[in-house]
């Protein structure tokens, strides 16, 4: 039960249905199909935080305006640590918060 067999088994069967799951790439398969899927999962969280924030168009490049937009109304704070934005609510970037 480990994840280097389940990889074998895929590489060893292009029909098997972990093919094209995040599942198959999480076990280490980079097969197209699996890139994809994993691509697109991206692609819906992404989406989702889209939703939450109302920011559509502000993905693709978060500019320094967005982020000053998004802390006057108190969606984004400066994180003490690195002094750059961060939209978590705790107001510190996780990789700080473990540098701290
Ligand atoms: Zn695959
Ligand atoms: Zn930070």
């Amino acid at each position: 039960m480990s994840k280097p067999k389940y990889l074998a088994e895929m590489l060893a069967d292009p029909a098997d249905r972990r093919h094209g799951t995040v599942t198959g790439y999480s076990y280490g398969c980079r097969c197209r199909r699996c890139r994809e899927a994993r691509a697109a999962a991206r692609r819906d969280a992404r989406d989702a935080e889209d939703e939450r924030y109302g920011q559509p168009a502000a993905r693709k490049r978060r500019t320094q305006r967005w982020y000053e937009s998004m802390a006057a109304s108190g969606k984004a704070s400066v994180c003490p640590i690195c002094g750059r934005y961060t939209l978590r609510a705790c107001g510190m970037h996780a990789r700080c918060e473990k540098e701290k």
